[in-house]
């Protein structure tokens, strides 16, 4: 999911200044996790915004429904469509990801353009939990990991060294660059060693094809049926008794 952290609130404020009506959109995934964006945090903000003397239209999404996942968010939002149409400036507490999405669902969909800003810092794709998450994955478009025992070199190696160690390892087995941290590529090795592929230490990766992060990178695919899979989803906590 992408890590993230709310703005500091001066920065906020400063960015509506001179507004009144303000719309503040929430997001129910990552930015619930993180709490920078869930039903919470959405309404904490209106009543800061409230004291400020602004007139506030909280607007939070239900919990695992993705400001950036347009067909679910959309279908939240619309429902606001005379306040949004009505406001000065929407406030966006999500990650960017979700900002952007949320803005065109406005000015396509809707017809409503606005001023729209973020009260949240995208951090990067981590993973982890309930308390503490770390960055794992730099969205590198060509996964290396199953030569490196499930550990990305990419992001865990300071220097994202595809072929390590670097020659700075210490000898208690941390890295270089942090003494905090184990070096990336001891835990490779040693990972290799305990799941009986030690061999593949010796092959050499080639050098990272960066040319597929060519920015933005764009996808298609087949859109899902939103209410087939919740139903489904549904089902299985329902048979696992979670
Ligand atoms: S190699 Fe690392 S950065 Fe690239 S996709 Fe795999 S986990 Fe992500
Ligand atoms: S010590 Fe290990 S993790 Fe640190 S920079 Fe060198 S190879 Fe990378």
């Amino acid at each position: 999911m992408m890590g993230q952290e709310k703005k500091p609130i001066e920065e906020v404020l400063d960015s509506l200044d001179g507004k009144k009506k303000i719309a503040v959109i929430g997001c129910g995934g990552c930015s619930t996790v993180f709490h920078t964006g869930g039903i919470e945090e959405v309404n904490e903000m209106a009543e800061i915004l409230t004291k400020q003397g602004k007139k506030v239209t909280p607007i939070g999404l239900p919990f695992a429904v993705f400001a950036c996942y347009k067909p679910f968010s959309s279908m939240f939002v619309e429902k606001f469509k005379k306040d949004l149409k009505e406001c000065d400036a929407v406030l966006m507490m999500s990650c960017g990801d979700g900002l952007q999405t949320i803005r065109e669902i406005l000015d396509e969909e809707l017809g409503v353009e606005k001023p729209i800003y973020p009260a949240t810092n995208a951090l990067g794709v981590s993973g982890g939990g309930p308390a503490k998450f770390i960055e794992k994955c730099q969205a590198c478009g060509d996964c290396v990991v199953g030569k490196t025992a499930g550990i990305c070199p990419l992001t865990e190696c300071p220097k994202g060294l595809l072929n390590g160690p670097c020659g700075g390892t210490r000898q208690d087995g941390k890295c270089e660059v942090d003494p905090e941290k184990d070096c990336a590529w001891n835990l490779i090795y040693n990972r290799l060693k305990n799941i009986g592929e030690l061999d593949k230490i010796n092959n050499f990766v080639e050098s990272h094809d960066w040319s597929k992060v060519t920015r933005p990178r764009v996808f298609e695919r087949e859109p899902l049926d939103i209410h087939k899979h919740l139903g489904r989803t549904k089902e299985v906590i329902e048979s696992l008794g979670i």
